[in-house]
């Protein structure tokens, strides 16, 4: 840190996404959550049937081929939701339903592009798994972004295989780092989403998730806390044994983002700490915390322990 400034151009101890994003764009910029009817290879049986142990998404929709609602129509309706508060706020799409990479390239590509043909449409953000990536769409999407934002999401989820396997996710974490550098080499903004606190990982491997991510060239992260929701695997687990799920308190998890912070490669835009499960499908943990309620403990825990993003990076 130099003259009260990190790294990152700014005194917040930590590289947020939410300052990095109003440097990019010169307006506000604001996610329209897009489900466009794709399903996930580990629920059709490509890859599996069951479906990662934490997922409920489990309620019959229409297929991408006869949405009920068109993309076009779920732009406008998004749009307008937050277009009456900000006249002048610009969009991104975000395909967030399901692995949004699943389907022929010339289905994606129609999705897509009649999700930017909104005028107030910049960019997509795309969420997928990382084995649903492949060259010839990393190709189309390393052309897509010269002209708009775009980003890569993947479910990345942990950073050990025996994990990846007990909660069935059907992939292994080198198809990650390869999805990884494979964006990355290509100019397209990626993001990480890990899961803290998945059933057998002591809180030594999470820090070491921390170097081994850092290691990669992750341009945005995302952390979650384990969330059991109802109507899942991992809550029939957790009923049966849960002695083998060490479910973090709020204030453990605070002490534990800030370690793996320090440990964290400085140039990775950190977007988010936890997720908030509507409470109606949440078992467990109830924090009863809002994101921007812990973001300001974390910023204040940080100051406490008067340290920040990088600290201890080697
Ligand atoms: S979490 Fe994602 S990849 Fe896993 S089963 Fe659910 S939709 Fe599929």
């Amino acid at each position: 840190m130099q003259n009260g400034t990190y790294s990152w151009g700014h005194d917040r101890r930590y590289n947020d996404f939410p300052t990095y994003f109003r440097a990019l764009f010169s307006e506000r910029v604001q996610k329209v959550s897009i489900d466009a009817g794709f399903t996930c290879p580990n629920r059709d049986g490509t890859k599996g049937t069951g479906g990662c142990a934490y997922c409920n998404n489990k309620t019959f929709k229409p297929t991408y081929c006869n949405l009920e609602n068109s993309v076009t129509s779920q732009v406008e309706k998004g749009i307008a939701f937050f277009a009456r508060k900000y006249k002048s706020m610009r969009f991104l799409a975000y395909f967030q339903a399901y692995t949004n990479t699943y389907a022929p390239i010339e289905d994606l590509k129609r999705l897509y592009e009649e999700a930017l043909e909104h005028p107030k449409v910049v960019g997509l953000v795309i969420s997928t798994r990382p084995d649903c990536i492949y060259p010839e769409l990393l190709d189309y999407l390393a052309e897509l972004s010269k002209k708009v934002y775009v980003m890569v999401e993947l479910g990345v989820e942990s950073h050990l295989d025996r994990t990846l396997d007990s909660i069935n996710r059907g992939h292994s974490f080198a198809e990650a780092a390869w999805a990884i550098e494979e964006t990355a080499k290509r100019g397209i903004n990626n993001c990480a989403h890990m899961i803290l606190g998945l059933p057998g990982e002591t809180r030594e491997e999470l820090l070491d998730q921390a170097k081994t991510i850092s290691k990669l060239p992750v341009k945005n992260l995302k952390l979650h806390q384990l969330q059991i929701h109802k109507n899942t695997l991992l809550e029939k687990q957790f009923q049966q044994h849960p002695e083998n799920f060490d479910l973090y308190t709020a204030d453990e998890y605070i002490d534990l983002v800030i370690d793996y912070l320090e440990l964290l490669n400085p140039e990775i835009i950190v977007e988010r700490f936890i997720s908030q499960a509507p409470p109606e499908m949440l078992i467990a943990p109830k924090w009863g915390l809002k994101n921007f309620e812990f973001v300001a403990k974390v910023e204040k825990r940080l100051k406490e322990r008067d340290t920040w993003q990088g600290k201890r990076f080697i």
